[in-house]
């Protein structure tokens, strides 16, 4: 059986899996109940005394082990899904490709998993297609539940009977070394599932770990496998990658090992044109923003952060056009939906962030048109604020844009009677004082009459 796991001779690595357990006694580690959820307690202690065997596994182990507060508490039993429903009231079985138990106390949710076997029994419970990893319901033993995660640091179980932590795979070693490691061979590992390497690119970025020679090592040659994975799934991916708190160091990560390309080809792209410098500054700023705003808890939005991604490519497209002689604001528009469709092709952005992402870039010309009807309605559209902000990070781009940011910082400041008289030459009286008072309130409900869907919106700066 372990040769099928990949654990066969033919891997180049220096195997540290033999499957032999190795077990640290509670007054060896440091992991307290205290850090440790009431739903999971609750969890773990009910299977237990109802004679299954109860396991805190995954992220929450590790991340306990190096002293982190997890926010999130997977289980591992051999109960079976539907033997776990009859223990709690408050339980639902979830997913097809892997099915779970799901423990709802309140706001928490508790995720319970059979332990997975490896092999395959026939049945179609665990299902490759081109080695790709369909479906995973074949249940196991906790050493081959073990076997069948990612990486040795992710594969600790905590065990509620004693509160000793069991390794069966050298995580214990690679943690205290900080070393990312995968489980098995690797190319076999990364061909069942391709967002493994970026998984490998995120926790290492996390945790700050290095990641083994021979996890790193199929990178170049698997990373366009990436290409093939579910768009819906690489968009969760990014989220975890850069909205968790540590997205600089994850884009970092990511370009150390050469993985951008394949899941933000544009991007990698513009990071290598002529542009390259001032977007990376950018990007360096926005992702460093990104991380302080979770870090103090504040609401973050993938759409800032997806503009942000792909600014570069946008504008470089856009100017290009303009330079054509396309009119400016067909050209973004185009430019903004041309980008869109192919990063669509391989992150599945949702909609309503689709649509936030190109108010933002279209708004970004109208911040130079300081014209006095126009910065008022600037002022009080409904996406000023994100386009601000977003202005603001591209401040470093040039001196130029460096005080138009400036010049909007105090145009929002001002109030509106000294705004209008900042503006040179004034029309006459009359109309200037209509003009002046009526921003942004009475400006609105025309505003919202003109509002059509995304496409006609991209062709804000034409206005
Ligand atoms: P974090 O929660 O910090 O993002 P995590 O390791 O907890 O990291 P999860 O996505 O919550 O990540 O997964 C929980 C556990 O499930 C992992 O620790 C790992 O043991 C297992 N796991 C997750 N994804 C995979 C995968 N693609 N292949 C194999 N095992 C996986
Ligand atoms: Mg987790």
């Amino acid at each position: 059986m372990e040769a099928k796991l990949g654990m066969s001779s033919h891997t180049t690595r220096q195997d540290p899996t033999p499957i032999e357990m190795h077990v640290t006694p509670r007054a060896e580690h440091s992991i307290s109940r205290r850090n440790i959820s009431n739903g999971a307690l609750r969890v773990l202690y009910r299977l237990n005394e109802a004679g299954y065997q109860a396991f805190l596994v995954g992220g929450a182990v590790r991340d306990l082990l190096l002293g982190g507060h997890p926010k999130d508490f997977d289980i591992a039993t051999n109960a079976t899904p539907e033997e776990v429903r009859g223990l709690f009231r408050n339980c639902r079985l979830i997913g097809r490709r892997f099915r779970l138990a799901h423990v709802v106390f309140g706001r928490e949710i508790v995720e319970v998993a059979t332990f997975r076997g490896t092999a395959d029994d026939g049945s179609g419970d665990r299902h490759l297609v081109d080695g790709r990893l369909v479906r995973d319901n074949v249940y196991g033993t906790i050493e081959e539940d073990a076997l069948r995660r990612d990486f040795t640091v992710n594969a600790l179980y905590y065990d509620i009977a004693d509160f000793s932590v069991r390794d069966y795979i050298g995580g214990m070693r690679d943690l205290e070394q900080h070393c990312l490691r995968l489980i098995g061979d690797p190319d076999e590992r990364y061909r069942e599932d391709p967002v493994r390497m970026l998984r490998a690119a995120r926790l290492a970025a996390k945790l700050d770990f290095t990641i083994a020679p021979e996890t790193a090592e199929p990178f170049d040659r698997l990373g366009p496998l990436l290409g093939d994975a579910p768009p819906a799934r690489l968009f969760d991916e990014s989220l975890k990658l850069f909205l968790s708190g540590y997205g600089l160091a994850s884009f970092h990560a990511l370009q150390t090992h050469r993985l951008l390309e394949h899941v933000f080809p544009a991007t990698a792209r513009s990071l290598k044109s002529e542009h390259a410098d001032r977007f990376r500054v950018l990007l360096e700023r926005t992702f460093a923003s990104t991380d302080e705003r979770v870090r103090a808890d504040k609401p973050v939005t993938p759409a800032f952060l997806f503009a942000a991604m792909l600014w570069e490519p946008v504008r470089a497209e856009a100017e290009a056009l303009i330079a054509n002689g396309t009119d400016a604001a067909v050209a973004w528009a185009s430019a903004s939906a041309r980008i869109m469709a192919e990063q669509a092709e391989r992150v599945a952005i949702p909609r309503r962030f689709a649509g936030a992402i190109e108010e933002i870039w279209v708004l970004q010309p109208r911040f130079e048109q300081r014209i006095k009807k126009r910065v008022f309605r600037l002022l009080s559209h409904p996406r000023f604020r994100a386009a601000y902000d977003f202005l603001l990070l591209r401040s470093a781009e040039s001196p130029a844009l460096t005080e138009l940011a400036e010049w909007w910082t105090s145009a929002q400041t001002m109030d509106q009677q000294a705004l209008a008289k900042a503006f040179v030459p004034q029309p006459p009286p009359a109309e200037d004082g209509s003009s002046v008072e009526p921003s942004p309130k009475r400006r609105r409900p025309r505003r919202r009459r003109r509002k059509g869907p995304p496409a006609s919106e991209g062709s804000a700066p034409a206005e």
